[in-house]
């Protein structure tokens, strides 16, 4: 399928309150966040006309625009209902869903006290694998990069912010360049944190282990697959760090994502050694029973 430009589509977005054509939803080059980053988003897979989770993604946008101190007005109600009007507008029942705030071009500078708030809802539907599906299906391939998620005082790190995509970004880039498809990122103090995208689980001994989230975004996704494999009688250990080290002695490794779903690893590349991990058995069963999760089938 050719790749179709996201400025240029038919279909309609949410903006500011009403829908409109998609092609109108546009915006000054001297808008806040284009120059600042002061926006904030969600990323949500809406599956047979149901969104997943729904109410906790909008519970998250509030969270993440008062972490970075946007003005956030909206409800979760409103919040709920722009995601409705917009999915039904493009008449879409599986697509992801973009809800999104960001500040205007009213103010230029640091001090954003005089910009408005502006709120969006985009919905496609050209992410049903959020990773190549070749890529997915042979497992991903991760490389440590030198870009670190920083200390909880220095970014808002559980906040879903523009801000903190500029490393995941650079991170994405310098694990291409080491020749792996996407960045294990460890924290400021070299411990396992996540992909650039998506939080990171491992297996081992029938034991699934996942760094606690203090230092990163705690995943919805996250979450939900502590408690489904607690259903499917594994024990869980979320309660302290990992190191890289014994992140390699895993069976499995997998990672977890509203885009990304379950994804398996195969291989983590680590100053220029590589490591290798099964692709299938439990972290399969884990991915399958993810999808009849999110496709209410569990
Ligand atoms: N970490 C980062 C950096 C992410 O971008 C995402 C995707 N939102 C996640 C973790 C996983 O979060 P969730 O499961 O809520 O989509």
């Amino acid at each position: 399928m050719a790749l179709l430009p996201f400025d240029d589509r038919d279909g309609f977005i949410f903006l500011d309150g009403k829908i409109i054509p998609w092609r109108e939803a546009q915006t000054h080059v001297l808008t806040h966040a284009l120059h600042y980053s002061s926006s904030v988003f969600e990323g949500e897979r809406c599956y047979n006309g149901n969104i997943f989770k729904s109410e906790q993604h909008s519970e998250r946008l509030i969270n993440s625009a008062n972490l970075v101190r946007i003005p956030m007005e909206m409800s979760v109600a409103d919040i709920e209902n722009a995601k409705r009007e917009a999915l039904e507008a493009n008449g879409f029942k599986d697509a992801y869903v973009r809800a999104f705030a960001y500040l205007g071009g009213e103010q230029m500078g640091i001090d954003t006290s005089k910009c408005v708030t502006h709120f969006a809802v985009a919905c496609w539907t050209d992410w049903i694998s959020y990773f190549d599906p070749e890529e997915r299906k042979k497992g991903l391939t991760l490389a440590t990069v030198p870009t670190r998620r920083p200390p909880p005082m220095c970014m808002k790190v559980h906040s879903k912010s523009a801000g903190n995509y500029q490393m995941s970004i650079i991170a994405k880039r310098e694990a291409q360049e080491l020749g792996a498809y996407d960045a294990l990122m460890l924290d400021w103090e070299g411990f396992v944190a996540e992909s650039s995208g998506a939080n990171i689980f491992m297996i081992k001994d029938g034991e699934i282990i996942t760094p606690n989230p203090d230092r990163f975004l705690n995943g919805i996704t996250r979450q939900t697959v502590i408690e489904m494999v607690k259903t499917m009688g594994y024990s869980v250990d979320e309660s302290r760090r990992i190191t890289p080290e014994e992140l390699f002695t895993a069976d499995q490794v997998f990672l977890t994502g509203s885009a990304a779903e379950v994804s398996l690893v195969s291989r983590i590349i680590h100053e220029g050694e590589e490591h290798n991990f099964a692709v299938g058995g439990d972290a399969q069963r884990i991915a399958e029973s993810y999808t009849d999760l999110v496709n209410g089938q569990s």
